[in-house]
């Protein structure tokens, strides 16, 4: 098997965005884990990846005819305050692959080493975090929620200071594109400094042609690009708050145009229904806490609209309020994903007993601290006459005495509500081995999280909440 074929079309059209570079080279590499179905979906050869010049080629060593490994640039808001240039300063894009169904992804590295955008960054990433951006974005992919795949995890050989010394890795990442908020910030502000819109006006029919083509046909392009990220944004966030995801750094870097789920750093699945869980143990004031998501996703997006603004409409009053309109619109169509999406995980058509039932499910939850997950199986059970699990004793006695009223679907139920999330406390067990050199429980974990709806006998203990010990976990930015 000869190389893949790679582009260099990002780097090649937007020379002002991506520098040249080239990945560090590891001195002992080692294939942790290779996702074979993703490798096969990208045409890739799974035998050949895992030869020397396949870990190279994740590694960044290998570079195949065509490609030009670039560090992208972006700006953004990290936690509210704008960074004028932030960029990859430890990532590096490949290239694009075309994949089996015609599709261009883009294929990149975390941990490959500094860039010019390093500041005070080492380049590097450790086995242990890039192992859990693995798991927790095929966890994703497996529940059905727009996200950046996981190709490979490469152990590099190398040591690396964090808290203690590590041992370092690199991921290779598969994304729709890798273009985000912070891209049209970066962008943005340059054409505000020059007053020429070139740079950004191609920029926008670059994510227009690529994940929003049908923006190209609207009497103006831009604003339908906008409507189309702001809606592909309000479903992506109301799937997560529908499985308990909790992002954690929900900054506009992190925020894509193609809405995919992007950057797993101190993101973590609720487990007690509470809407002001955090894990990020960065993020003092809640900003990112699990109930906020959707509103700090507006925010985002309204960074995103000031970056459009001048495509909207030569007058300011008129650019602005379309912008205005379409924010306005974020919340309502949010709420209409994710009440759809809420009265599918009760087996319920719409009605306002329905909503009703919803609210107070919500309620009861949050006022017994009850498992998010555990809850939805406990109630199909319940629907099918076995009363248990976290519904035992009589706090839900009378809602469950109306909600079998309303002639709930169990069976519909049981295709949209997850057995199997990666636990936070199982996801820090494997994590632990792996560091030890075991990679058995990665891979059960993998295995477990990656068929979330299908019920497997022995696997209890996947399904089952954190130990009481285990409360008031904490995540790392994954640096
Ligand atoms: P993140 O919080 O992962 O979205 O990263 C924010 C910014 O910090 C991005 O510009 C990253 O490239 C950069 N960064 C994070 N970790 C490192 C590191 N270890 N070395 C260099 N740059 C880093
Ligand atoms: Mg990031």
């Amino acid at each position: 098997m000869s190389q893949p074929l790679l582009t260099a079309d990002f780097a090649r059209e937007f020379p002002e965005l991506a520098v040249r570079w080239q990945a560090e080279t590891p001195p002992a590499p080692r294939l942790l884990v290779l996702n074979e179905p993703l490798a096969n979906e990208l045409g890739l050869d799974a035998q050949w990846l895992r030869g020397p010049e396949g870990i190279g080629l994740l590694t960044g060593t290998t570079i195949p005819d065509g490609a030009s490994p670039v560090a992208q640039a972006y700006a953004g808001h990290q936690f509210g305050n704008y960074v004028p240039v932030l960029g990859d300063g430890r990532a590096l894009l490949l290239g694009e692959v075309t994949d089996t169904q015609g599709r261009h992804r883009d294929l990149s590295l975390k941990g490959s080493g500094r860039t010019s955008f390093a500041r005070g960054g080492d380049g590097l990433a450790v086995v242990g975090p890039m192992l859990r951006e693995y798991l927790i974005s095929e966890a994703m992919h497996a529940l059905g929620i727009p996200t950046t795949r996981s190709l490979s995890v490469v152990a590099t050989g190398r040591e690396v200071q964090r808290e203690a010394v590590l041992p370092g890795a690199v991921l290779a990442r598969v994304a729709a594109s890798h273009l985000r908020v912070g891209s049209f910030q970066l962008v943005a502000q340059q054409a505000r400094a020059t007053g020429d819109l070139g740079l950004l006006r191609r920029l926008a029919d670059h994510a227009i042609a690529r994940h929003h083509p049908d923006a190209a046909q609207a009497e103006n392009p831009y604003i339908a690009l906008f409507a189309a990220v702001a809606e592909a944004q309000a479903s992506l966030v109301a799937q997560w708050m529908l499985v308990g995801f909790v992002h954690g750094v929900m900054n506009t870097d992190n925020t894509t145009i193609s809405g995919e789920t992007i950057d797993y750093g101190p993101c973590a699945f609720m487990e007690a229904y509470d809407p002001a869980t955090v894990f990020s143990s960065i993020d003092h004031a809640g900003r990112y806490a699990y109930g906020n998501q959707p509103l700090v996703m507006q925010w985002n997006l309204a960074r995103f609209a000031e970056t459009l603004l001048p495509l909207f409409d030569d007058d300011e009053d008129k650019a602005l309020s379309v912008a205005v309109e379409i924010l306005e619109g974020f919340m309502p169509r949010y709420h209409g994903f994710w009440s759809a999406g809420m009265l599918a995980k009760f087996g319920l058509s719409k009605s306002m007993e329905a909503a009703g039932l919803i609210d107070q499910a919500s309620a009861l939850l949050s006022e017994n601290a009850v498992d998010f997950t555990s809850f939805f199986c406990a109630l199909s059970a319940a629907g099918r006459g076995d009363v248990g699990g976290v519904l035992a004793g009589n706090i839900f006695d009378d809602w469950l005495t109306r909600w079998r009223a309303l002639g709930p679907d169990v069976d519909a139920m049981d295709r949209v509500n997850p057995l199997y999330i990666p636990r936070n406390h199982l996801v820090e067990q494997a994590l632990t081995a792996a560091m030890r050199g075991d990679l058995v429980p990665v891979g059960k974990l993998l295995d477990v999280v990656s068929e979330p709806f299908r019920k497997r006998d022995g696997l209890q203990e996947y399904a089952a909440p954190a130990p009481p010990e285990f409360r008031g976990y904490r995540t790392f930015c994954g640096t």
